[in-house]
């Protein structure tokens, strides 16, 4: 069908069946996850009693903005948490972290990273790049990692002795700008009652971007204290148009949202602007969004590995994220790639992206994101660093529809300049 519209090599859509064909299975998984969590969150809007005045905004100090607290606790309630901050003032996922990170650690206290070295834009909040620029460490806070296993697991023998003494265990759910495994929840639980072994004293900190709503369980049901994620990714249901969460015991929160406004304040304060509708109604759409998304994964995984690439994780895996890398090998294939991907998007189309120096990452970084919300990546958009091992990432697809378009005009991309043997 798509060769009607599109320019489409016939061996390319040839493939394209063959590989769908192969993904009734995970298809069907990825349905019933979308199905639990679509109806936990109807539930959830249902139980808060959730009412069309409340998306209406507030200005100014936004006091007593009925909405926003509503919004809170529909959200605790669909991802396990006592108590939730959601709000469009996190500018992305990584202030959201550093806000959870800044609110709970004081100086002399150690972090320590159980799962290797964190997403990249996390080196410089923590102090690992850069100085004098009021990292956690010119705060005086120390940091310790347990790199993973040489297969890219949690080193779970490790864990107990390293954070002996650390305020807070930070974990990682998805796998990065890395092709180690991403962490499904339970094995989030492996490494929560390991870090327990060792100190079950220390608060427990999941980075979980790109996972919500892919399970049909959070980490916090294993045991995590906070999740922390941006709203420009799954729980935005690709309807939000900006901001992030912190989510989990009811009194870490309250620590986060002194350190997001000011001690005393919290959470009391914070207009919603015009931002409420987006974020309700995105939480509303977002399993069967992150459903869509994931069909568009194993699509691209499937199609990849009947092209010849090294593509994780299985398109047949059980999946704890919307993230699919595809090993490219070369910088040539990996802008041939993105470049199609931006050609398939419904924004800015025509739009030829290239390699730049992107903030908060030390090497160059190609991205193609022809999206609604600018640097959405719960819409289809891939990105890809120029440095080994070559590889591209990808996720988001509103629709799977729309998402599969976009993988198979990337995929012509590169047949067009001579990069893809059929
Ligand atoms: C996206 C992401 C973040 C945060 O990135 P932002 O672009 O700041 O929202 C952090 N960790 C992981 C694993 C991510 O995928």
């Amino acid at each position: 069908m798509i060769e009607q519209f599109f320019d489409v090599d016939e061996r390319l859509t040839e493939l394209a069946h063959k590989a769908e064909e192969r993904c009734a299975l995970p298809f069907a998984r990825i349905s019933d996850t979308a199905e639990y969590n679509e109806t936990k969150v109807l539930h959830a809007f249902i139980h808060n009693g959730v009412s069309e005045s409340h998306f209406k905004g507030s200005t100014g100090y936004g006091y007593d903005d009925r909405g926003r607290e509503i919004l809170d606790k529909v959200f605790a309630e669909a991802v396990g948490a006592e108590d939730a901050l959601v709000r469009h003032n996190f500018v992305s996922g990584t202030h959201a972290l550093g806000v959870a990170l800044f609110g709970i650690l004081r100086t002399g206290d150690k972090m320590v990273s159980v799962t290797g070295r964190p997403y990249d834009t996390m080196e410089e909040v923590i102090g690992l790049r850069g100085e004098g620029n009021g990292s956690l460490r010119d705060f005086g806070i120390s940091y310790a990692e347990v790199p993973l296993k040489a297969d890219g697991t949690p080193d779970l023998e490790a864990i107990p002795a390293a954070v002996s003494g650390a305020k807070v265990a930070y974990i990682q759910r998805s796998r990065g700008y890395s092709l180690r495994p991403s962490l499904t929840v339970e094995d989030i639980g492996n490494i929560v009652q390991a870090i327990k072994r060792g100190n079950p004293d220390t608060f427990i900190l999941v980075d979980n971007c790109y996972g919500e709503f892919a399970e049909k369980q959070e980490p916090l049901a294993v045991g995590a204290d906070l999740i922390v994620g941006s709203l420009i990714k799954n729980p935005g249901g690709g309807i939000a148009e900006t901001g992030g969460y912190i989510a989990g015991r009811k009194d870490l929160v309250e620590l986060c949202s002194y350190r997001l406004t000011t001690p005393g304040m919290g959470k009391e304060v914070g207009c919603t602007l015009n931002q409420s509708r987006g974020m309700f109604m995105g939480l509303f759409w977002a399993p069967s969004v992150v459903g869509n998304a994931l069909k568009t994964s194993v699509f691209a995984l499937s199609l990849f590995e009947l092209l010849g690439y090294e593509a994780y994780p299985r398109y047949d895996a059980y999946r704890t994220d919307i993230i699919a890398a595809l090993r490219l090998n070369t910088a040539e294939a990996l802008t041939a790639f993105c470049q199609g991907i931006q050609k398939g998007s419904p924004v800015d189309s025509f739009v030829t992206p290239e390699p730049w120096d992107m903030p908060g990452y030390d090497s160059q970084v190609i991205m193609a994101a022809g999206a609604f919300t600018l640097g959405s990546s719960i819409e289809l958009s891939a990105d890809a660093p120029l440095r080994e091992p070559y590889a591209v990432w990808i996720q988001g697809g509103l629709s799977y529809p729309s998402g599969r378009a976009g993988v198979l005009l990337a995929a012509q991309s590169m047949l067009e300049k001579g990069l893809l043997k059929l």
